[in-house]
């Protein structure tokens, strides 16, 4: 359908969770405002240019890794082992092609080498060492790991790491800890080009204290993060072992593709499979006509879209 007369759209969101309007001080809140409007602006200019979805959707991510608000590049959490390990994918709509990076330490933008993973190779996910070598090939910006400390994502990992005793100490499983952090800061984002194409991209640190290597949704195709022009382009963000299980994204686009259902619908029914096993968290979903959702079952999700008239509408 390339017939350049398509209308534009672009939603990102920058995580969902306990994210409460009273609780974020004002400075905060205008920061994360910011933040989401520069992004969606960004994004909007490859888009009213005429440019593709897929460097829509880089163009938005990136602004969000380059903050420290977000979990995602710049502000992403620490691992058990004091590391921030970052996860990305990125998928187009027209082609199914998609490319993903995962655990790794050293890319200050993980969206632009899941990008050169879906062009300049053969395969879909690299991780680790391998996926920075790779994204060294590529020219891609590598930083000392120094760059993406944060004392404020330092202290949560104390925090985290104090509840776990506790917990261990007093045999609670689990379950019966607090959540992981209040908010899974996540960054994603899905898009509508002039020719009708869609993309979707996701990209994280994961989750506060995690180990042994753990790699969430965010990275997973059809998990976190999923595009077909046949049905939709969805990010996802949330308690990702359950977005894994329930193939979060890919099961939102086959609700669309196969069971005809409206976008906001399908969004609704597959968090519903994920809250019936115990999981939480948000996805934004687009499809060919431009129809959205931005559905979360948590109290908050940072969002925001960006018609063709240019004006970013933000909401947390
Ligand atoms: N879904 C991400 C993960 O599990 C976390 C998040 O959305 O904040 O890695």
């Amino acid at each position: 359908m390339a017939d350049n007369t398509h209308p534009i759209r672009l939603i990102i969101h920058g995580g969902a969770g306990d994210i409460r309007r009273e609780r974020l001080k004002t400075e905060r809140e205008h920061a994360f405002t910011e933040v989401m409007k520069q992004s969606l602006q960004a994004g909007y200019a490859v888009l009213v240019a005429g440019g593709s979805s897929i460097d829509a959707v880089i163009a938005a991510i990136v602004v969000m890794e380059d903050s420290p608000l977000f979990n995602a590049g710049k502000g992403a959490v620490f691992s058990h082992e004091g590391r921030n390990e970052l996860d990305a994918a990125i998928m187009d709509g027209a082609s199914l092609r998609a490319g993903a990076v995962a655990g790794v330490t050293t890319l200050r933008n993980p969206i632009r080498a899941a990008h050169a993973v879906m062009t300049q190779s053969r395969h879909v996910m690299l991780i680790g060492q391998g996926a920075e070598a790779f994204a060294g090939e590529q020219g891609l910006e590598i930083v000392d790991p120094v760059y993406f400390f944060d004392q404020h994502r330092w202290n949560q990992l104390q925090k985290a790491i104090t509840r776990e005793q506790i917990a261990l100490d007093h045999d609670m499983d689990d379950e019966a800890q607090p959540a992981n952090d209040e908010k899974h800061g996540t960054v994603g984002a899905v898009a509508l080009d002039r020719q009708g194409n869609l993309a979707a991209g996701t990209s994280t640190g994961g989750l506060t204290n995690k180990r042994y290597g753990r790699v969430g949704d965010t990275p997973v195709i059809g998990a976190g993060t999923y595009a077909d022009n046949r049905s939709v382009a969805v990010s996802a963000t949330g308690t990702g072992e359950m977005f894994i299980r329930t193939a979060a994204a890919f099961n939102t686009a086959s609700q669309v593709r196969l069971l005809g259902k409206p976008v906001a619908d399908a969004a609704d029914i597959v968090l519903a499979e994920i809250a019936a096993i115990g999981g939480e968290g948000g996805l934004i979903a687009l499809n060919e006509q431009g129809e959205y959702a931005m559905r979360f079952n948590t109290r908050g999700m940072f969002r925001g879209v960006i018609y063709d008239e240019g004006i970013a509408h933000v909401d947390f």
